[in-house]
């Protein structure tokens, strides 16, 4: 989803990625919870993540067992797996699934105001051909009609010359 867009904005290949599946949470300080030790992780988990999940990541050995029972070590190695989870993405998805491309014409290279190309005569240059890409939230949308506009001026006041 949304998570793995943006990351991929900034992901290069061979690259381990760290994933945390509770950001802001202490999984450790959960699992030693008042209460807690006659849970299983995988009952306590599934509160709080898809249990499909919660299944594929928790180790098959201590996921049914009551945390009391568990060894540190076992503890240590559930919250590395749902908070520090080591992968190397196999590759990026490519054009069809993009919603923006990073990279493009370098910024130093057409006028800031105009969008005019430095390096070519007639020739203005904007949204995602510019090496401009924003984050998901609406910034390439945003982008691509502010500079559209900030070009399109600029063209009417050349054109009027
Ligand atoms: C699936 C998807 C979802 C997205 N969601 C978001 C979002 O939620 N928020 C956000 O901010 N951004 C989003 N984006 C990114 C955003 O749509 C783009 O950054 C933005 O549209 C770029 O605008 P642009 O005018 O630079 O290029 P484009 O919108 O790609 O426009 C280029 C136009 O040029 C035309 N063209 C190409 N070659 C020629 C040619 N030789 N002659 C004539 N015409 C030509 C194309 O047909 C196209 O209409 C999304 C993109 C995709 C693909």
């Amino acid at each position: 989803g949304p998570a793995s867009l943006k990351a991929s904005l900034f992901w290069r290949p061979g690259q381990e990625v760290a994933l945390d599946f509770l950001p802001g949470s202490d999984l450790s300080a959960l699992l030693d919870g008042p209460g807690q030790g006659k849970q299983t992780p995988r009952g306590l988990l599934r509160r709080l993540l898809p249990q499909r999940l919660v299944d594929a990541l928790l180790p098959p050995e201590s996921a049914g067992r009551k945390i009391a029972e568990l060894s540190r070590a076992a503890r240590q190695q559930i919250c590395a797996r749902i908070q520090d989870f080591r992968t190397v993405p196999a590759g990026l998805a490519g054009l069809k699934k993009a919603e923006a491309c990073r990279g493009g014409v370098d910024t130093r290279q057409v006028d800031p105001y105009s969008l005019q190309s430095t390096v070519r005569e007639n020739l203005w240059i904007v949204g995602e051909l510019l090496d401009v890409t924003g984050l998901l939230g609406g910034y390439n949308l945003h982008w691509a009609w502010a500079s559209g506009m900030a070009a399109g001026r600029a063209l009417a006041l050349f054109a009027g010359k």
